[in-house]
């Protein structure tokens, strides 16, 4: 069973959940309030563009981010909200040329990102074999999402996310359990697969077998996670920064995002799902 969306498989259309910035009028850089700290170098209230964005909405310290200690831009992701804002919600207007425009544009990006987070999720769900109760159930959550992030400004001002949130979160806990599921009973010598919202901040597991395990939540910073076998693994929500992923496999690891990956430390030999790009940071 493969779900189709403009014509592209659910697989392939994850994938296409990237954020164009060539079409977006520098949504991440100005509308989000920013507190200063170890990954963001300057106070940045929301509304107000970064000091160092560009009129042509690039970011000039582009290639020195994390030099210039402002790492938190290399973890970013939009999923593709940022073009969408720009380009369909407000039809190409841009924000410099209306106050109106421009607090109504930085009060929906917000909202945009978080319906396009679900998006991604949602599809790569739908990209995996499951039960057809449940690939119903995902088909018809995903149909809602696209048509809410078609709704208009004000429209979309009013969603209560939350509303959303809770039976896509059921859906995706549905999906991983089945997936996981299929993988543990082929391990041999049951072991601990419940680390939900586990605290391994620097824990030592490195060339560990964590197939199937569930760390929805949990808190893998500085983790060493050097030539574990991860795949199959839940990350949704995890907390990866300075997590060490060299050698690890993540290959088939699930609800992985862009912003984890470019958070954590990696190198070639890191396997990644076909939708994630490995970080121009990680070492060779
Ligand atoms: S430093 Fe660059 S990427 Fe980060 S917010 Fe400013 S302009 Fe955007």
């Amino acid at each position: 069973m493969s779900y189709q969306i403009d014509n592209l498989t659910a697989g392939e259309y994850r994938e296409s959940l990237q954020a164009d910035c060539a079409n977006c009028f520098g949504l991440c850089c100005t509308a989000l309030h920013i507190v200063a700290s170890s990954d963001f170098a300057i106070d940045k209230p929301a509304g107000v563009p970064c000091p160092n964005l560009q009129s042509d909405f690039r970011c000039q310290i582009h290639s020195e981010l994390r030099g210039k200690g402002f790492k938190g831009c290399t973890v970013f992701d939009c999923f593709g909200a940022g073009q969408q804002v720009s380009q369909i919600t407000f039809n190409g207007q841009d924000w410099r040329e209306s106050k109106q425009v421009a607090g109504k544009m930085f009060s929906v990006f917000p909202v945009m990102v978080q319906l396009y987070e679900m998006l991604a999720y949602v599809t790569e769900a739908l990209s995996y074999q499951v039960p057809q109760d449940l690939y119903k159930e995902l088909t018809h959550q995903l149909q809602g999402l696209e048509s809410l992030t078609k709704l208009d400004a004000d429209k979309l001002l009013a969603l209560d996310i939350m509303e959303y949130r809770m039976p896509v979160n059921e859906l995706l806990t549905k999906t991983s359990t089945h997936i996981r599921s299929t993988i543990t009973n082929s391990i041999p010598n049951k072991r601990k697969l419940d680390y939900r919202g586990a605290d391994w901040i620097g824990e030592n597991a490195k060339g560990k077998d964590l197939r199937a395990a569930d760390f929805r939540g949990a808190y893998l910073i500085a983790a060493d996670l050097k030539d574990a076998d991860l795949r199959a693994v839940d990350f949704i929500g995890a907390d990866l920064r300075d997590a060490n992923l060299e050698g690890a496999d993540l290959s088939t690891s699930m609800f992985l995002t862009q912003m984890q990956i470019n958070s954590a430390k990696g190198n070639k030999q890191t396997q990644l799902p076909s939708y994630l790009v490995q970080p121009s940071h990680w070492a060779s």
